[in-house]
């Protein structure tokens, strides 16, 4: 009897054409699955993206694809999966750029707050100030003084406005009081390329991607913007230790889909999301790269809005008094 109950509902509900996302739900997902990285293959992002792909496709019983759409410090990307199918297929994982964008960028083609389903937090990360190898600063102190002393001589890379190697990069000479000539990349994968052959002389870039290169030695580093040193950098001081009293970024992302991507499917993406994050070999890298997973709270739609929204709120003002934004 229960069983043809919920044939019944199920006819009736696809006869009103209510149950398109409950059909759609029950056989998802039937393909792969495309989780779009706004930088370039390489970068931090990329690396949190291709390491959760792996257990996310593992739950979900298909292959998730990481594709890498650049550009525009990640507003690129973020239009297109705004624009594409909201069928589950299309998912985005990004990082605070999203709550930047709207102060940083006059003219956007997507509005951040209506045109996506949230999954949930994915990732808090730190950032480490590197410079190339044989730049001449040997402490962060020998920095302040060559900076202020040769400003736009010194050249920092970033992986364009509204990335976050761009903002602690302003951060960063905001408060040395100077400026510094910014070189712009599609990611800060290519941006290390030209940091380790010795092309640009800064870098402000998450562990992600730094820490194996701090300990091979490839990099001078001068310090990591979190108020605590970091377990597995336990000899470089914070920035905060060195003077730049407060001097705090930990980036965090979340993962989205296009809206309208029906619920059942945020909810088995969001299941597959979060058993990704309790994985032991996720646990471990995660550990290894000073990555920090939200609590579980945060990893749900609910979590990441309320995330997106505060920060939204928070960067605003820091970024129109720092007077920046894209044309
Ligand atoms: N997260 C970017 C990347 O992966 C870098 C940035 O935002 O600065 O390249």
């Amino acid at each position: 009897m229960k069983k043809q109950l919920k044939s019944v509902l199920i006819g009736c509900l696809l006869a009103c054409g209510l149950g398109q996302g409950l059909a759609q739900a029950q056989t998802y997902p039937d393909k792969p699955i495309i989780l779009v990285v706004p930088f370039a293959a390489g970068g931090p992002t990329d690396v949190v993206a291709r390491m959760i792909a792996i257990p996310m496709g593992k739950s979900l019983g298909q292959t998730v694809l990481v594709e890498n759409t650049v550009g525009a410090g990640g507003t690129i990307a973020t239009q297109r999966v705004a624009r594409a199918a909201p069928n589950g297929y299309t998912l985005f994982i990004h990082h605070m750029g999203m709550a930047t964008a709207p102060a940083l960028y006059k003219k956007l083609n997507f509005d951040t707050l209506k045109d996506f389903e949230y999954i949930g937090q994915v990732v808090d990360v730190p950032m480490t100030l590197l410079a190339r190898k044989d730049f001449p600063a040997k402490n962060f102190a020998e920095l302040k003084t060559y900076v202020q002393a040769n400003k736009e001589k010194v050249s920092m890379a970033n992986a364009g406005l509204g990335a976050v190697s761009h903002l602690c990069g302003l951060l960063f000479m905001t408060a040395l009081d100077t400026t510094l000539n910014t070189i712009p990349y599609k990611g800060t994968g290519p941006a290390m390329n030209d940091l380790l052959g010795g092309q640009v002389d800064l870098l402000c870039d998450q562990t992600s991607q730094t820490v194996p290169l701090i300990k091979e030695n490839r990099v001078k580093v001068y310090g990591v913007t979190t108020l605590k040193r970091l377990e597995v950098l336990p000899n470089v001081p914070t920035l905060d230790e060195q003077g730049l009293k407060g001097f705090e970024v930990k980036v965090w992302h979340g993962m989205y889909a296009p809206k309208g991507t029906p619920a059942p499917v945020i909810d088995k993406v969001n299941v597959a999301l979060r058993a990704a994050l309790q994985d032991p070999m996720i646990k471990q890298r995660f550990k290894d790269l000073s990555l920090e997973a939200p609590s579980m709270d945060k990893v749900t739609p609910a979590g990441l809005k309320t995330q997106l929204e505060a920060e939204i709120i928070k960067w605003g003002p820091v970024i129109r008094k720092a007077g920046i934004y894209a044309d």
